[in-house]
């Protein structure tokens, strides 16, 4: 199959997020199981070219549609890590994507907008016609509209369109003036709320909403959070669409990069480790234990990693510290927040326990850190609000960490509790609460606590369960193979 990708992020050339590891690891998944996969994004000033192979500017002269003028863009090609990208850049006055960061300007619909166009007309000029067309997030929304509304008269009937959904949050609202802009004009037509009319704004048009009316299927990044956001406020408004059109939305897991994510080669960690040599992880503890001055002895270490961000659940995450400590058990956190109110909380509570030999708090974003306490932890707390997918769990499987989360998003479709899952015993990998509450969280905790003190036989099969689990791009890949198939025969 051919798989034209168009999103605004890719990693590792244009990350901001996770968006950026999913673009790169789904296309690199589809093309190491034989797909022809291409992808095309904005040509930032701000990217990371010393991880771009071979940039060279490969079509002159692209001309697209803009307003009542055209614009003139060069299209580049190079190789990312082994993918193939496209990169646009426009010469025009506004000087969309010259501005030293990836995202944060007034004009941002117009941006993401006229680069959908653009990547469009760029397939359509060079006689590119892939099987499927995979945009990602509202910046890339209108992708499905402008095929089915334009360029399926042009000779690209045969295409298909998916789109992926990675954050309900940032929907793409804009005025009018886009549909002039992108040569898709009639607002009358367009902006009423059975088409592109946003549900809350009855002068604007929603991206997004766009792209599920249109595109073939969406996905957004886990069945749970599909779920969620269809049946409670997580869709952000978006329910009724997705209702409307559930015949073609669900959720796909994301993967995890299993190159990145290996105990058994992680060259940040001291002692590598499979199933088949559980005991080589405990040198990662005592590292960890030495490197924080954390007290040796007969303990449990858990740890948190991850955005302190309000959506991450802070005061579970500040609750399970002080649960930890006063169970018995030892705490290591690794996060950080752009909010400084929740930044300076945290560094208040680690100067209150500096002198603490059971706890370290490290407020900041340490890569290789983060590898070392998911190496040494005997079990990673993810107490979030909500979770689309969430990768910290996954990691915390994969480095023989037992995972205790909340029931939300993706966590709900990849921790399953010890006690009270209905999947058979040796499938069970984790601990699961419910309730956004202490009494949810110290219910999991105490438990886990409780198996590693009392029963670390059991506590070790846990692990083991947790290990068998493959959350690496090898089934995503599958579906999304799946859903492209489906689509393609439509
Ligand atoms: P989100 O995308 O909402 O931040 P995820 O769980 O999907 O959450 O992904 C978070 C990723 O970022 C994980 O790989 C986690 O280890 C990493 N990470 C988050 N905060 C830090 C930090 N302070 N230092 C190092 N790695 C971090």
């Amino acid at each position: 199959m051919y798989i034209v990708m168009l999103a605004s992020e890719c990693a590792p050339v244009a990350k901001v997020g996770g968006l950026a590891d999913v673009v790169y690891g789904l296309s690199r998944e589809l093309e190491m199981r034989g797909n022809a996969v291409e992808l095309i994004l904005p040509k930032y000033d701000c990217m990371r070219y010393d991880q771009i192979w071979d940039l060279q500017a490969t079509y002159h002269d692209l001309v697209v549609p803009w307003h009542d003028h055209v614009v003139h863009c060069t299209v580049w090609f190079g190789f990312v890590h082994g993918r193939k990208c496209f990169f646009v850049e426009p010469h025009s006055a506004e000087n969309f994507f010259n501005r030293g960061s990836f995202y944060g300007f007034l004009d941002e619909a117009s941006r993401f907008a006229f680069f959908t166009r653009a990547a469009l007309e760029f397939l359509l000029k060079t006689g590119k016609r892939p099987d499927v067309i995979h945009s990602h997030d509202w910046q890339t929304a209108l992708a499905p509209v402008l095929l089915y509304e334009i360029y399926t008269h042009h000779g690209m009937e045969n295409q298909r369109a998916c789109h992926t959904i990675h954050n309900f949050k940032h929907q793409g609202i804009a005025g009018a003036d886009i549909l002039h802009a992108t040569g898709l004009g009639r607002p009358g037509f367009y902006i009423s709320r059975d088409r592109l009319g946003d549900d809350f704004n009855p002068t604007a048009i929603n991206f997004t909403k766009g792209a599920v009316l249109y595109a073939n299927f969406t996905t957004t990044v886990s069945p749970r959070h599909a779920w969620e956001t269809r049946h409670t406020d997580q869709g952000h408004g978006l329910g009724h669409t997705l209702y409307v059109h559930r015949h073609k939305f669900g959720g796909v897991l994301n993967g995890l990069d299993y190159d990145m994510w290996n105990p058994e080669t992680d060259p940040h960690i001291p002692h590598h480790f499979s199933a088949a040599n559980l005991q080589s992880k405990y040198g990662n503890k005592e590292a960890l234990r030495d490197r924080l001055w954390l007290r040796k002895g007969y303990s449990p270490l858990i740890a948190y990693v991850g955005r302190l961000d309000t959506q991450k659940g802070v005061h579970l995450i500040r609750h399970a510290l002080f649960y930890a400590l006063q169970k018995g058990a030892q705490f290591v956190l690794l996060g950080s927040s752009p909010e400084t109110g929740i930044n300076d909380d945290f560094w208040h509570l680690k100067h209150e326990l500096n002198d603490n030999h059971d706890c370290h708090l490290e407020i900041g974003y340490d890569e290789e850190l983060a590898h070392r306490i998911y190496a040494g932890a005997d079990m990673v707390v993810v107490p979030s609000l909500f979770e689309p997918c969430g990768l910290t769990q996954m990691i915390a499987l994969r480095y023989g960490a037992v995972p205790i989360v909340r029931a939300v998003g993706g966590l709900a479709d990849t921790v399953f509790d010890r006690d009270h899952s209905a999947k058979p015993p040796e499938e069970r990998n984790g601990y699961v609460f419910h309730e956004a509450d202490y009494q949810g969280l110290e219910s999991a905790m105490s438990r886990a606590i409780g198996l590693w003190q009392d029963y670390p036989g059991e506590f070790r099969e846990l692990i083991l369960n947790g290990l068998r689990y493959d959350y690496s791009w090898n089934h995503p890949g599958q579906n999304y193979l799946n859903i492209y198939d489906y689509v393609r025969h439509k």
